[in-house]
């Protein structure tokens, strides 16, 4: 059997997180090397590896990690916006080939990203 991401060894709580977040479906917890005052990784609890592995049966639940991700910044209170980003594969830099969104927010973002 292939070896569990790091993500999934969270989920099955091998291995601990500041989890802020938590529900059937979804996971959010903060990243351990924050790019912002808050960075949060959200996450299916489905193994999905990225973008590019997300077919017709994950749609409820990828759609689900947004509206999981409306519910954390109102619970954080954060009002002044946030950004969420994925990377998909290696030219984007995905270290961890499990689907996840980082959450960002507590200051303010660049465009065009690096
Ligand atoms: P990626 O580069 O795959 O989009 O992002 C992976 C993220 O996961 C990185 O921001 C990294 O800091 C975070 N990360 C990697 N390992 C761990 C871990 O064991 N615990 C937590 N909380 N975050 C992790």
């Amino acid at each position: 059997m292939a070896e569990k991401t790091i993500f999934k060894r969270i989920i099955d709580k091998e291995i601990p997180a500041k989890i802020v977040y938590e529900d059937d479906h979804c996971l959010a917890f903060e990243d351990i090397h924050p790019a912002a005052p808050i960075h949060l990784i959200v996450i299916p609890k489905r193994e999905i590896a990225s973008v590019d592995d997300v077919n017709a049966t994950d749609e409820i639940v990828v759609g689900h990690l947004f509206t999981a991700m409306r519910a954390i910044a109102a619970k954080l209170g954060i009002q002044s916006g946030y950004r969420v980003v994925t990377n998909c594969g290696r030219d984007a830099g995905q270290e961890v080939m499990h689907l996840h969104f980082h959450m960002l927010a507590g200051r303010k973002f660049g465009w065009p990203p690096g």
